[in-house]
């Protein structure tokens, strides 16, 4: 490690040996079970009590109600997951060497995946899916972005950063956090360059052979959407002489695919942030799509002003944003994605396709589901579904942790 840079640990840690427990944080009876199965959230209601002075961001062990030591991780007392858990050996300190190894396994994956493209974007480090809950790592080209969920991982953002440069020598560093989620962990708000430098402009990616134009500093997340890369592609397949409508289309990722990849006849995207739709237009332009059409509008709205012209396509993408937050959120939720299918069905000619996704990870792919057979039975059109798909695997689902299943992108014929 004798090439890292110069940035310390946080000051506020406090280990007793690097990476060792400081504190003890005791299972209530009979709540021991999920965390045996490696199930990395603790929650507050599932913790008896605490033995020692555990700060937050220290590392504490969790134990059963006998005192026998389940997991190991890092203590929140602000956050609902009061413990995230990051081992479960009771030899294995959570220090330096630590992440290091967290990080080399994610990046092996990706470079098995041939995603260590350098011209390329990746999800380097998917939280939970990666070991490394509370952290996501996107690259494109030589820049990192960084997204912290998690108090632990924030308070050791600055070795993080280091063994980063290490492991994947990028030219700067991003790090953005999400206001709810800072919130939720009470983690301080940062969103701008870390370390290194800044590119000048955009980063220009290249995706299934089409350029992208990545604002890293003010892009939505992170400044694209990579889970989506291989159904963008998947959906193109379909779209041959059709006209397309792209809702929620962001910077036009399946509309670029749709019109270059798939042969269709125009497109349409839409988006209600003016930003998307300069980096849209911007993108099409650059791939020289120019049977692509986009526009500033409410995705709801919008759909309800083409049925009420009676405009038909042979195609149209559903791709809104999170509907459901939480638990309770669900049923709303759920409501919104009948309306929004609903209305996609209503514009859609017999045998159209329609590629309807939903990032809510609350609502299960079976909701999800059932959600299309209530638009099929009042719409009376038959959805017949032909691929049921999820994230790219750069964004792997770690069985253990169920939670980190979130993208659902049904492909679908309407007769
Ligand atoms: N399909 C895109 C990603 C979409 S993310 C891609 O492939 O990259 C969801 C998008 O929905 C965001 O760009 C956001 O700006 C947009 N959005 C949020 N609320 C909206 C609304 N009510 N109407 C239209 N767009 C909306």
């Amino acid at each position: 490690m004798s090439d890292m840079p110069s940035v310390s640990a946080a000051p506020t840690l406090r280990e007793t040996a690097p990476g060792f427990a400081v504190a003890q944080a005791i299972l209530k009876p009979r709540k021991a079970r999920p965390f045996y199965g490696r199930h990395p959230w603790v929650l507050d209601t599932a913790i008896a009590r605490i033995e020692g002075n555990s700060q937050d961001g220290d590392v504490v062990d969790l134990l059963s109600e006998s005192a026998k030591f389940v997991a190991r991780g890092i203590f929140n007392s602000q956050s609902r997951i009061r413990v995230r858990l990051y081992t479960w050996a009771n030899e294995e300190a959570l220090d330096n060497a630590f992440w290091f190894r967290r990080l080399r396994t994610a990046l092996e994956l990706r470079k098995q995946l041939g995603l260590i493209d350098p011209e390329g974007g990746a999800r380097l480090v998917f939280s939970e899916a990666d070991g490394l809950s509370g952290l996501v790592v996107d690259r494109y080209t030589h820049w990192l972005s960084i997204q912290v969920t998690g108090l632990g991982m924030a308070r050791r953002l600055d070795e993080i950063v280091a063994l980063l440069v290490e492991a994947a020598h990028p030219r700067g560093i991003f790090v953005r956090t999400e206001k709810g989620v800072a919130q939720a962990e009470g983690i301080e708000l940062r969103d701008g360059l870390y370390w290194g430098e800044a590119p000048k402009g955009p980063v220009f990616i290249s995706e299934n052979g089409l350029r992208y134009g990545v604002d890293l500093a003010e892009g939505q997340k992170t400044g694209f959407y990579l889970d989506q890369r291989d159904n963008r592609r998947a959906a193109a397949e379909y779209f041959l002489g059709r006209r397309v409508l792209d809702m929620f289309c962001y910077s036009g990722g399946f509309s670029i695919n749709a019109a270059v990849h798939g042969h269709a006849h125009e497109v349409l995207g839409f988006d209600s942030s003016q930003k998307a739709i300069a980096l849209a237009r911007a993108n099409a332009e650059l791939n020289h799509a120019h049977n692509v059409h986009f526009d500033v509008a409410d995705g709801f709205k919008a759909l309800e002003g083409l049925a009420a012209e009676r405009q038909r396509f042979g195609g149209v993408v559903l791709d809104p944003p999170k509907f459901a937050r939480n638990r309770a959120a669900v049923d709303e939720a759920l409501r919104a994605y009948h309306r929004l299918n609903r209305l996609a069905v209503d514009v859609l000619e017999p045998g159209g396709i329609l590629v309807t996704c939903s990032c809510s990870g609350q609502v299960s792919r079976e909701d999800f589901t059932y959600m299309l057979v209530g638009v099929a039975q009042q719409t009376g059109r038959e959805i017949q579904v032909l691929e049921m798909r999820g994230a790219a695997p750069d964004h792997p689902l770690a069985v253990t942790c169920l939670e980190s299943e979130y993208l659902k992108c049904f492909i679908c014929r309407v007769i």
